[in-house]
């Protein structure tokens, strides 16, 4: 299988490149050359164990590494979670949720940085050399990064936070780990001023190459790849226990990185008969396939910080399909973006975008409202994201076909949130064990000579 990238100006390469590259030289978004169709294995995928089907998938992208390496890398990818079947899917209020927080950051961005921290170095064995990992987080991406490479001989990774601004617990969950591979910066700025930093590091093509920097954010191709496998395992649960014949997911949104997953699970053959979209108060994906109109926003910070993202950088590999594989007219809707902030495509003929996605929103008293709902009734405590898409897929419940609802974290790392909600922390013995450790992290100015300097220290 080889990778092309969506604005059309790169020469199809394989997979293990695909992976070291994030970004595309051309500024796109890297992206198999045809999905395979997968629609005559289902049957016999719907048998598999959670790795066994990993390996199924992955089998059919990852070409250029031996099967009994892919294997290995799996399951010691999925070892660190909790939960026998990885991603098992619980009944509440007519939803299958579906627990993608068993990983040991308690987010679902486990299930892929697990995976991309083994990749990386196992890709790193076979050519040598070193990576820089250089990251910038507003919260769980980071610690679950650190936690994906910590260790690792090859790898050393240097993560960007904007001191004081995010939690305390998702700040102890990066700090606290003491491997000597591992820097947290703490950043005196906002998380715009880190990503600035990261953005104008990356730019410095010189200074990328000569120092190996490497990125971990869901750009990578492999994250998504990862992500995939999920909706196929969740939709054969649900099939199975209920006799359905198809399934719809429901998908809180920041990125477009976990959703996307699922519209290529979709495309290859899985029958999904909808996704549906739900986005905070940060909803320019959601007003998109309700109007057409990609149009950027301010940043309104919410309870859901993971989901408080304006410009969706999965976004283009949607768009890509929905061009027809057009990588001119791609361009050309892109340079529209960033000249006008905003871009336009046609509706159908049913008067939406697609007729896969329906979307909503959901604002800070809904959520809070239904987190309350849910503990009263069911007695089961929606983090603040997952109660987002929770919220929405309300809106679209089916008769006839059974609804998923990805939950992305575990309450307890929203802690604040869920006393706002329902007057009582929740509790995780992984982040209780966080109270009094020791932890280490350096401050440093917002500024990007400065992060560079600490790199060039620290390599
Ligand atoms: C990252 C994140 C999301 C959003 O996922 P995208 O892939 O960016 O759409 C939702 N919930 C949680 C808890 C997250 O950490």
């Amino acid at each position: 299988m080889k990778y092309i990238s969506t604005r059309g100006q790169m020469e199809p390469i394989g997979f293990q490149d695909a992976v070291m590259t994030g970004l595309a030289p051309d500024g796109g978004l890297l992206l198999p050359e045809v999905l395979p169709r997968v629609a005559g294995k289902l049957e016999e995928w719907a048998q598999l164990s959670y790795q066994e089907l990993v390996f199924e998938v992955m089998s059919l992208f990852a070409t250029d590494i031996p099967p009994a390496d892919l294997a290995e890398l799996i399951t010691d990818s999925y070892a660190s979670f909790d939960a026998a079947e990885v991603a098992p899917s619980v009944e509440v209020g007519g939803f299958r949720i579906l627990e993608l927080f068993h990983g040991p950051t308690l987010a679902f961005k486990d299930v892929a940085l697990q995976f991309l921290g083994n990749l990386f170095e196992y890709i790193l064995e076979q050519r040598g050399g070193k990576l820089n990992i250089l990251g910038a987080t507003s919260g769980d991406t980071g610690s679950a990064a650190i936690h994906g490479v910590r260790g690792k001989p090859n790898i050393n990774i240097f993560i960007m936070h904007p001191a004081g601004r995010t939690s305390p617990l998702q700040e102890k969950q990066m700090t606290s780990v003491l491997d000597p591979n591992v820097f947290n910066l703490a950043v005196e700025g906002t998380f715009d001023d880190c990503q600035h930093i990261m953005k104008t590091t990356f730019a410095d093509v010189d200074f990328k190459t000569v120092h190996s920097l490497g990125s971990v954010n869901s750009v990578n191709w492999a994250r998504v790849l990862a992500q995939t496998v999920y909706y196929f395992y969740a939709a054969f649960r649900a099939m199975e226990h209920t006799g359905a014949r198809s399934v719809q997911f429901s998908v809180p949104t920041g990125n477009f990185g976990d959703i996307l997953a699922g519209y290529l699970a979709q495309q290859m053959g899985l029958p999904i008969s909808r996704l549906i979209l739900a986005t905070n108060e940060n909803d320019i994906l959601s007003r998109f396939f309700n109007s057409g109109i990609y149009g950027m926003a301010e940043v309104f910070p919410t309870i859901s910080p993971s989901m408080d993202i304006q410009v969706a950088s999965n976004f283009e590999r949607y768009l890509y399909y929905k061009v027809g594989q057009d990588a001119e007219k791609l361009v050309t809707l892109m340079d529209g973006f960033t000249e006008n902030g905003s871009l336009s495509v046609e509706l159908n003929e049913n008067g939406v975008v697609d007729d896969l996605f329906v979307a909503g929103r959901g604002d800070t008293a809904s959520t809070l409202e239904i987190i309350k709902r849910y503990q009263d009734e069911y007695g089961y405590v929606l983090d603040p994201h997952t109660a987002v898409g929770v919220l929405v897929a309300e809106q679209f419940k089916s008769d006839t076909t059974p609804t998923i609802c990805l939950a992305t974290a575990h309450p307890a790392k929203f802690t604040q949130a869920i006393v706002d909600a329902t007057g009582e922390a929740v509790h995780h013995p992984t982040l209780d064990a966080l109270a009094d450790v020791e932890t280490r992290c350096d401050s440093i100015a917002n500024d990007v000579d400065a992060v560079k300097q600490y790199l060039v220290n620290h390599i």
